[in-house]
């Protein structure tokens, strides 16, 4: 049996992935994984972070999250500095 190599380990990781994607976030998905939209990306793992339900993006409240700086959400609970208030 021959080992795969890293790039087919990789394109079935990503494939692996992406059918467990819902259909309409899959393009968000493919952009981020181009490597040129960190944009895409924040979007991409902030939605699968909330399980697909963009209400609970908008609402997250983890400001100890990596990503949360990049947000760039307001929050009723928090101030504009995003700080609980
Ligand atoms: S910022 Fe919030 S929604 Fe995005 S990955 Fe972090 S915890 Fe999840």
């Amino acid at each position: 049996m021959s080992k795969e190599s890293f790039k087919d380990y990789k394109t079935r990781k990503i494939k692996e992935h992406r059918d467990k994607i819902p259909r309409n976030y899959r393009k968000t998905y493919d952009r981020a994984m181009t490597g040129r939209s960190i944009r895409a990306a924040i979007n991409s793992q902030c939605i699968e972070c909330m399980g697909y339900a963009r209400v609970e993006v908008k609402n997250c409240v983890s400001p100890q999250c990596p990503l949360f700086p990049y947000r760039n959400l307001k929050s009723p609970d928090f101030d504009k500095d995003n700080t609980p208030s």
